[in-house]
């Protein structure tokens, strides 16, 4: 995708925050080092072992890219595929969406999990089509200004719909990073500065490597070096990997943390949404009722719902997926 030039203030903040990044980053020479040597293993690799996803077909745009970006945070693809397959059916366009009720979006997210994800969605795509034409803005800073944008969507859509050069740090590549340059089994528990600065030290120089390169360690991460089972045997950068050359050694930080979902609140309110999703029109009181025993519990996990903005209570008791 090819992106217009952008002179606004936001454009050449963000610029002026990447040059003050590799400023900081060229200073070890060393590294560079490192990362030149991974960079053709990896892009090569990526060019013949890539998934064929529909949002990184080309008619995707930046749309389907930023959809797919907030589906996947904390969902696994063959579980995206789907849901993402319907929406840009019914939404092609973020003023589809937008033109729609905020419970609408929540309908459709289904049983993708966290279905604030869904809202914020909405609300970006409501700020899309107000302050920009209708079109997903091309620059980092102008997507982190949308509300529902974090860090992490803003890198990703700036880099794979057009193509910049921006690091893009998600649990896969952390792990990569973590093990095939730091020589630890998995990264820490959340994303530190030291992460992000070895992250943009990594980077490529140009921007179309660097953003084949942010895809491919990525998809490395996703296909071979999997949290559980590393496939070290058919690894493009096992010989320079740090964390084999060190004889794989155990990892010594904190425990990992790990999800559970049965019988949290989390799961309560899932069966509460499920509720909601399948109904039209309102549902009473005695119908959430039944979804789950706990009656505490419960009055916990519907008060949630109706605090996130998730559901809308009305008049006698009845409940529905919210329209404004
Ligand atoms: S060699 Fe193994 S541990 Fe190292 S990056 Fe490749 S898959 Fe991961």
């Amino acid at each position: 995708m090819t992106a217009t030039t952008d002179t606004s203030p936001a454009a050449s903040a963000s610029a002026a925050s990447d040059r003050a990044a590799d400023a900081v980053d060229a200073v070890d020479p060393e590294l560079r080092e490192t990362a030149r040597s991974l960079h053709s293993p990896v892009v090569d690799w990526f060019a013949t072992h890539a998934r064929d996803l529909p949002w990184r077909r080309p008619e995707a745009g930046a749309w389907g890219v930023m959809v797919s970006e907030f589906m996947l945070q904390q969902t696994p693809v063959n579980r995206v595929l789907p849901v993402y397959e319907e929406w840009m059916e019914r939404w092609p366009r973020p003023a589809d969406l937008a033109a729609e009720a905020p419970g609408e979006a929540v309908r459709a997210w289904g049983r993708l999990g966290y279905p604030r994800r869904a809202l914020r969605l909405h609300g970006a795509a409501k700020a899309i089509a107000e302050r920009h034409g209708g079109e997903v803005p091309g620059e980092h800073a102008q997507l982190l200004a949308l509300p529902g944008v974090g860090e992490y969507t803003a890198a990703a859509v700036v880099s794979f719909a057009y193509g910049k050069r921006h690091a893009v740090l998600d649990t896969n590549v952390r792990r990569v990073f973590a093990r095939a340059v730091s020589g630890q089994q998995y990264p820490p528990n959340a994303t530190t500065a030291a992460e992000r600065k070895l992250a943009r030290a990594l980077l490529p120089e140009d921007d179309t490597t660097a953003s084949r390169w942010a895809a491919a360690t990525m998809e490395l991460g996703a296909l071979v070096c999997t949290a559980r089972g590393p496939e070290c045997g058919r690894c493009p950068i096992a010989a320079q990997c740090a964390w084999q050359l060190a004889g794989a050694p155990e990892h010594q930080g904190p425990a990992r943390r790990t999800q559970s979902y049965a019988g949290t609140d989390r799961q309560v309110r899932g069966r509460l949404l499920a509720v909601l999703r399948t109904s039209k029109d309102p549902v009473p009181q005695s119908a959430l009722d039944r979804v789950w025993d706990e009656p505490v519990q419960r009055a916990r996990a519907l008060d949630g719902l109706v605090s996130d903005g998730l559901v809308e209570p009305l008049d006698g008791d009845r409940y529905r997926l919210p329209l404004t």
